[in-house]
């Protein structure tokens, strides 16, 4: 059974999916898809052999061997321009996420949507889509087992603009659709937040050199906080 972080990123693939997984891990994101429908089609990519071998022991497990094929190799380098229609990238952080779109730009022809899984600052996946050309068509926040995740899906060539006439830095943060739903989870995580850059804060405030710039950021970031949890 597919956890329901993964689940919830498999359901924003299209029927007849031809998509890559980056960081596929034991590829069990594209063998759940592909049993699901037998008209989709998936590259698992793997930088590590480790997991790689995994991959491949998934796959033909399940005997899909001839509807998934596994690569080794960096980000997307493992892709030729063209392949596939949809990318996913999950259980990364927002910054790696973002270094694998910088460096695989090119790769990226053909590709109609990413769905994005960052563990962690999800704000610079939003900001690379908002200056790439690719449209915030949806979002998610969930909760499974103790950790909160977020999904953001774009869109080359969607028309709607998620992004309200406010300050685009703050809708960055926490997620132009998010920001519209506020779901109990969208609360917790954000009043853990608070709090935690509070005292990141109150730390910076006592040190003896003092890096104003930051604090300056910092107490930016917890008054859009404080706005959101209202
Ligand atoms: N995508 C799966 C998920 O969401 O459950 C696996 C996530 S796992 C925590 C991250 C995987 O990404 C690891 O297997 C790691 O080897 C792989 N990885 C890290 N950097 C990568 C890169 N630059 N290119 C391809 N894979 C990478």
């Amino acid at each position: 059974k597919l956890s329901k972080r993964l689940s919830k990123v498999a359901s924003y693939l299209p029927e007849g999916a031809l998509f890559a997984d980056i960081g596929s891990d034991h590829a069990y994101l594209p063998c759940y898809v592909c049993l699901h429908d037998n008209t989709a089609k998936a590259i698992a990519g793997e930088l590590n052999v480790g997991p790689y071998n995994s991959a491949v022991d998934t796959v033909n497990q399940h005997e899909l061997s001839k509807v998934i094929e596994v690569r080794l190799g960096n980000g997307l380098q493992i892709l030729n321009k063209g392949e596939v229609r949809q990318l996913v990238i999950a259980g990364i952080g927002g910054p790696l996420i973002k270094t694998i779109l910088d460096e695989g730009i090119q790769k990226l022809d053909g590709v109609e949507r990413i769905i994005a899984q960052p563990n962690i600052d999800a704000g610079n996946v939003r900001k690379w889509f908002y200056e790439n050309g690719f449209t915030i068509t949806n979002e998610a926040i969930l909760e499974e087992s103790g950790h909160i995740y977020e999904i953001v899906v774009a869109d080359k060539n969607a028309a709607a603009n998620p992004f309200e006439a406010d300050d685009l830095e703050k809708q960055l943060l926490f997620g132009p659709l998010l920001l519209k739903e506020k779901t109990e989870v969208f609360f917790y995580k954000w009043k853990t937040e608070y709090e935690k850059l509070q005292r990141v804060i109150d730390q910076m405030n006592k040190a003896t050199i003092k890096n104003d710039k930051k604090i300056q950021q910092f107490q930016k970031e917890l008054k859009w906080m404080k706005e959101v949890l209202m």
